[in-house]
């Protein structure tokens, strides 16, 4: 019996009958509009998290309070497919499309697997499905290649950081079908949603070096506003 994801078939209806509306300034036609599009992803910037440890380097996009963001959280919620389409094209327009040509073709975009469960719910597989229109929009440049496979399945919502600590050294594994060999010395990017702790994509990273795969990279698409409040220095408005 194929399971329905009750939520999604809500949604659907409801986008059968209301046209989607664009997340950004709320016209109607498009979840996202060729406006709001363009301003995202020239505005886009790739902001580095840490460039230590595991990972050569980790960037994210956006905060998971701006429109990318709540894209990003509306289309997991509902499992809308339409949503994680621009989601895709607004990472490509505002990240890689930014690169040039040569590297672009260095690119090996590595999906972060999700879990069995989470893809069981949502009827879709959905950085797999980011990754892969990445690669189409790009004609090709960019491979995406599933280097990583999940191992065990745990949920991390909710978990405290230690628990998921602990969790991201039993989620992922390598995926054993693919010769890695073809991969060492590519420019290999580990893709995910949102960065938490980094816990699971410091995990991936180390996976990946492990198997001999040279220079490992994160992208984010979002990440949490820091808790912390920057410190705002004082007199500099003349
Ligand atoms: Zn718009």
């Amino acid at each position: 019996m194929t399971k329905i994801n009750i939520k999604s078939v809500v949604k659907n209806i409801i986008n059968g009958l209301f046209p989607p509306r664009c997340r950004g300034c709320g016209v109607s036609g498009e979840y996202l509009c060729g406006c709001c599009k363009k301003y995202i992803s020239e505005n886009m910037k790739a902001s580095i998290i840490q460039e230590k440890g595991e990972l050569f380097r980790a960037r994210f996009l956006g905060f998971r309070d701006e429109i990318l963001g709540e894209m990003v959280e509306e289309a997991k919620y509902y499992s809308v497919r339409g949503l994680f389409l621009e989601i895709a094209e607004v990472v490509y327009l505002g990240y890689f499309s930014k690169m040039t040509k040569e590297s672009r073709e260095e690119v090996v975009l590595v999906p972060m697997p999700t879990s069995r469960k989470h893809i069981r719910e949502r009827g879709l597989d959905h950085m797999d499905m980011i990754a892969r229109e990445i690669e189409r929009l790009s004609g090709g440049e960019i491979r995406r290649v599933r280097l990583l496979s999940r191992a065990k399945d745990t949920v991390q919502v909710g978990a405290s950081e230690k628990v998921r600590r602990k969790q991201a050294k039993e989620a992922v594994q390598i995926n054993s079908a693919i010769d890695f060999g073809k991969y060492k010395d590519a420019r290999v990017v580990i893709l995910d949603d949102v960065w938490t702790t980094g816990a699971s994509l410091t995990e991936a990273g180390r996976i990946l070096k492990e198997a001999g795969i040279l220079k490992v990279e994160a992208l984010a698409i979002t990440k949490n506003r820091p808790r912390k409040k920057p410190v705002i220095r004082q007199g500099e408005v003349d």
